[in-house]
């Protein structure tokens, strides 16, 4: 057996991360920024209200309540052409342009108005710069905005539309093939003959190719049967940049897919030392990587979770691979025995006061998904007898937190 770690080295190393693009900004959320990006032009681009009220001179308000003369009036989108001299004021609204004159708005509920708007009591004093936001106070022009490698979030979609911005470059999203390989398996709904399976796999590793925020491409459901393998594997590897199979990578008699994939790339057989998902296969068909999946339902995700989605999250341009780990105290136990792997068992984390707890989610077989549907977290739990309750454990959190019971 080899460790995760290295297991993770050879695959992660030899998944470069792709060529950029160009998307509409529309396209860009989830994506990484293929080159910095600079401010153009100034956020905001003039100065501005930032209240309803009266653009005033400060120094006009010392000695208030005092009254002006009201000489026009702005809402946002109007350039002013009225200056505000000693003893006047403009009405304004929220977005507006400061007049010229003025250097300080006070706001409406401070303000009286007399004389059907002709003339304004203001009631208070305000400083220089009162509710005035200043052009560039959120960007300066020239402002390297993001660096490399950012990964695109809404408020940065806000960011690059604010500055204009509607063409963003970015690492290309992998296109990522998942194929289920087993004649046991069946796909769809007809009531199941005695030794049939149903393809689950396929199912629940487009998903996690989904949510991961990859794109997923249905390569189909196939029998253990080398050529329709190797020919469903080629035309993955040619369409995609990337390829899951599952199942037949094991030690039985029909494992396939290992027997294939020796034939047609430079493929690594590991047995890792984790459990769930020991078996795991990974190698380059052409140049697109290739990752063999153990068959087994819990395995196959967990093996995506702790080896392939690393390995697509540097080829989508990511540099933060890895889910972070946060410790947690087993409020339930969580044994197991040594047996030289490190377990990660199905849990269901809850946070309370700044405190992470975990909860077996149920059986932990590697055939038990149900109970990983159960879960949103995995505990890590190093070779050993596990954790007792109050034991401090390790959490990758794999959802948010479920409502407590
Ligand atoms: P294998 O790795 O092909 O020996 O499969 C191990 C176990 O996982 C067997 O019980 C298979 O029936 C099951 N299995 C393999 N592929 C799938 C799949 N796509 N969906 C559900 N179960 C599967
Ligand atoms: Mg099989």
């Amino acid at each position: 057996m080899i460790p995760l770690a290295v297991a993770l080295l050879v695959v992660v190393g030899r998944c470069a991360p792709l060529p950029t693009v160009t998307l509409p900004l529309v396209d860009a959320l989830g994506h990484v920024t293929a080159g910095a990006v600079t401010a153009g032009e100034a956020v905001p681009a003039f100065d501005n209200t930032a209240m309803d009220g009266y653009a005033v001179r400060s120094a006009d308000t010392t000695a208030a309540p005092v009254t002006l003369d009201v000489v026009d009036t702005l809402a946002a989108g109007r350039a002013p052409d009225v200056a505000v001299g000693p003893g006047q004021a403009v009405r304004i609204m929220t977005g507006a342009p400061i007049p010229p004159g003025a250097d300080a708005v006070i706001m409406v509920e401070r303000t009286r108005a007399l004389d059907g708007g002709g003339q304004v009591v203001a009631e208070v004093s305000v400083p220089v710069g009162n509710h005035v936001r200043r052009a560039g106070e959120d960007l300066e022009v020239g402002r390297v905005v993001f660096e490399p490698g950012e990964v695109l979030q809404p408020a940065h979609v806000g960011v690059l539309a604010g500055l204009g911005i509607h063409a963003i470059s970015v690492v290309r999203r992998p296109r990522v093939g998942v194929i289920s390989t087993g004649d046991e398996l069946v796909d769809g709904s007809e009531p199941l003959v005695l030794g049939q399976v149903r393809d689950s796999n396929r199912y629940s590793l487009l998903s996690l190719v989904r949510e991961a925020g990859l794109e997923g491409v249905d390569l189909g459901l196939v029998r253990d049967e080398p050529e329709v393998i190797r020919a469903t594997i080629a035309r993955g590897a040619e369409t995609c940049d990337a390829v899951l199979t599952s199942g037949g990578v094991s030690m039985g008699d029909y494992d396939c897919v290992k027997v294939v994939l020796d034939e047609m790339g430079e493929m690594s057989w590991m047995q890792v030392a984790i459990k769930p998902a020991k078996p795991f296969a990974f190698g380059l068909v052409g140049d697109t990587p290739v990752f063999g999946l153990p068959g087994n339902t819990v395995s196959s995700m967990v093996s995506f979770e702790l080896l392939a989605r690393p390995a697509l999250r540097r080829m989508m341009g990511h540099t933060q691979l890895h889910r972070p780990r946060v410790r947690a105290t087993a409020a339930s136990p969580l044994g197991r025995h040594p047996d030289g792997k490190i377990h990660f068992a199905r849990v269901v984390w809850t946070y309370h006061h700044g405190r992470y707890e975990v909860r077996s989610a149920g059986g932990q077989g590697s055939h038990q998904l149900s109970s990983l549907a159960a879960a949103n977290g995995l505990a890590v739990l190093p070779d050993g007898r596990g954790a007792d309750t109050g034991d401090a454990v390790e959490l990758i959190r794999l959802h948010e937190a479920r409502r407590p019971d």
